[in-house]
């Protein structure tokens, strides 16, 4: 991932879709967080919250880890500890073992900029372990260089030397092989073993001539190497390069030491005036800076220099100064290791008691939001956005379990608005279907394209309400730590389906007439209303019949209250047996009935007259063996477009069933 193929403001442009640009802004941060940290460490930030906005936790891990990596090569350490810390818990948290490993490996050079050896040590073998777990030989293997990096550091020469000769054998990156040879001359030079330092030196200068990156250090190495080995010449060439690269970088750390090295070799050549005065400097510079470890060397190259030229008094002071500057170091370094020991613990559990506060609170809302939604569309959007904030959950699907098989759903995706959202996902769905048979969760791993997919039944008690199926577009994004914030979403999605279920049932009951299963008075007359708009707007037509049983009265009278129902219940079963499935029917009151027949006056009247005379043919059974027959009267008429409401139709179709019953009943009569 040399170039990107986005700028930062093509990551903008995918506003649309959080997902798409969170991952845009990674692929940004990769490619461009060593050539623009600037640049990287704006977007970083103003991308992290939109990334938790979105629900990528993965997005979100990667971005705090690249903001941790420019930190660390600003030698921002404290402040790359925090972002590091955070992002390798949402490594965790998503099971991403490569952004684990590469935490590590950052989160060792932040231990290691600050002098706490031995926990960065720590952190490059757990980098290492994982590395070669992954079979990612070029993280193994910077982790060994940085590992000998450090006991170099310790003055653990042995260990250093079979550390950095076993990272040979891995391919890593240019910039780390300059970095692995840099490393390997120091320990070299430190057991000794001069030539093999020096070529180790010339093959760094040459590694990060390669990749155009000025090692300064690995200049100053080979100038002292050099004062080793009696070649003065060559260490003041080094040194005069050296500077020219640490005064045009303004690298003034390094511009002292090399002032330091200057003056030995000036010495050693005879050239005393020039020795002091770069003694001088690089006191002054190393105190102006701040850098101990710099003014303790300087101040023994002073010693040194005053001994020589005979002033013993200033020269014991001088050695002195030294001796307490490498004191405080030490204790500094002490300090900060049984520091760095504790606030490591202490962020770790600062960030794991966060979290699962974050989670707590995060259930509550859910289940308050969830809950609160009585609609399948509101309930599935309230557990999508709390899906989002415990598991890589961009798309998803909710759905009621109809006889285990998929009832109605919804698909929700992240970043779409309600009404976009309704798409559809073959994918899930057919999840959804195995995990309502199953009754167990099923997970799906695809890698063309990439991507993991997730179906859980949902359960109430023991009857299966639902199925809630989520999907990523990375492998594995369902481990064990999402799959337990999933469990609980599941929960609360399962008692609000469950709820819904319910309040429709409440609905149908309130809508239906309870002896006949028609519907009853109250919602024929919402239907009276919804049929007359899309008349209105649509121009369908719709009929308006009313039927009326003849001379009822005398069937309760004759036979009975109870047969009298029964023969309602007859007729209902004609009316649905006749009508179409689109037709409303329902019981309008007593013995009469309402249909709503989606056709003009003349196919109401040929519709009303098969019901007329199935029932005028029925024999309909009552208690005691007897059979009955019974006619109807009917009314019809239809909305016509100058009608003001729905009313007038009704009341046309009630005075042409009059005619009817005043013609001899049983017989049709159309008003138009
Ligand atoms: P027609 O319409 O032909 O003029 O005569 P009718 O006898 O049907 O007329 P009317 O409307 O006067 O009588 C309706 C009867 O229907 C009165 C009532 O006892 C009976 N009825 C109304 N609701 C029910 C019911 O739910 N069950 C039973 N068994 N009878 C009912
Ligand atoms: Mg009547
Ligand atoms: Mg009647």
């Amino acid at each position: 991932m040399d170039d990107s193929p986005l700028s930062p403001d093509e990551v903008l442009a995918r506003e649309g879709d959080p997902t798409a640009r969170a991952l845009a802004a990674v692929e940004w941060l990769s490619a461009n967080f060593r050539k623009s940290p600037d640049q990287a460490k704006a977007l970083a930030e103003r991308e992290l919250a939109l990334a938790r906005s979105a629900g990528t936790g993965s997005a979100v891990a990667w971005i705090q880890f690249y903001i941790g990596w420019i930190h660390v090569d600003r030698d921002q350490y404290e402040a790359a500890l925090p972002a590091l810390e955070e992002a390798r818990l949402g490594f965790e948290r998503g099971a991403e073992p490569a952004g684990i490993a590469r935490t590590f490996n950052a989160i060792g050079a932040a231990y290691l900029g600050l002098g706490v050896y031995d926990l960065a040590l720590d952190y490059f073998e757990r980098c290492s372990e994982c590395a070669e777990a992954l079979d990612r030989p070029d993280m193994a293997g910077a982790a060994l260089i940085n590992t000998a990096d450090c006991l170099y550091e310790l003055e653990r020469y042995e260990e250093a030397r079979e550390v950095i000769e076993r990272a040979v054998d891995y391919r890593v990156f240019a910039h780390n092989e300059a970095v692995r040879h840099h490393v390997a001359g120091m320990v070299y030079r430190a057991l000794g073993r001069k030539a093999e330092a020096e070529s180790q030196l010339l093959a760094a200068l040459k590694k990060a001539g390669d990749v155009d990156f000025q090692s300064v250090e690995s200049i100053r190495a080979l100038a002292e190497l050099y004062l080793d080995m009696g070649r003065f010449d060559e260490a003041s060439a080094l040194v005069e390069r050296g500077l020219r690269v640490a005064d045009r970088e303004n690298d003034r750390l390094h511009g002292a030491q090399l002032r330091l090295v200057r003056a030995k070799a000036d010495k050693a050549l005879g050239r005393k005036d020039r020795a002091l005065a770069d003694i001088q400097a690089a006191i002054a510079t190393t105190e102006a800076i701040g850098s101990r470890k710099g003014e303790a060397d300087a101040y023994k190259a002073l010693s040194e220099e005053l001994r020589d030229a005979g002033d013993f008094e200033r020269s014991l002071g001088a050695i002195l100064h030294h001796q307490e500057l490498k004191d405080s170091i030490r204790t500094e370094q002490i300090n900060r290791r049984i520091v760095g020991i504790k606030e490591e613990q202490a962020r770790r559990e600062a960030s794991l008691y966060r979290e699962r506060l974050e989670q707590l609170s995060i259930l509550g809302e859910i289940g308050r939001k969830i809950t609160s939604s009585l609609d399948l569309v509101g309930i599935a959007e309230a557990v999508r956005s709390g899906a989002a904030r415990l598991a890589d959950a961009p798309i998803l699907l909710l759905g009621t379990a109809a006889k285990r098989k998929l009832g109605q759903f919804v698909v929700v995706v992240a970043g779409r608005g309600p009404e976009a959202a309704h798409g559809g996902d073959p994918g899930l769905e057919a999840i959804a279907a195995r995990c309502l048979l199953s009754r167990k969760e099923e997970l799906e791993e695809e890698a063309e394209p990439e991507g993991s997919a997730l179906g859980m039944p949902l359960v109430v008690g023991e009857r299966l309400v639902g199925a809630l199926c989520v999907r990523s577009p990375r492998l594995g994004a369902y481990d064990k730590g999402q799959l337990e914030g999933l469990r609980a979403v599941a929960a609360y999605a399962a008692i609000a389906l469950e709820n819904h279920r319910l309040f429709r049932q409440v609905e149908d009951l309130a809508a239906i007439d309870p002896l006949t299963g028609l519907l009853n008075r109250r919602s024929l007359m919402s239907c009276l209303q919804e049929e007359y708009k899309q008349r209105r707007r649509y121009g369908r037509d719709v009929s308006v019949v009313i039927i009326d049983l003849d001379r009822f009265k005398t069937v309760n009278d004759s036979f009975g209250h109870e047969a009298g129902d029964l023969v309602l219940i007859a007729f209902a079963g004609i009316l649905r047996q006749i009508s179409r499935e689109s037709d409303r029917v329902g019981r309008y009151g007593g013995e009469e009935f309402l249909l709503l027949p989606g056709t003009d006056l003349e196919g109401a009247a040929a519709l009303s007259e098969r019901i007329r005379i199935a029932l005028a043919e029925a024999e309909i059974e009552v208690p005691n063996g007897r059979k009955l027959s019974i006619t109807a009267s009917f009314g019809i008429s239809a909305f016509e477009s100058r009608d003001p409401g729905p009313e007038l139709a009704l009341s046309r179709a009630d005075q042409a069933l009059y005619s009817s019953k005043n013609k001899g009943r049983n017989c049709v009569s159309v008003l138009p």
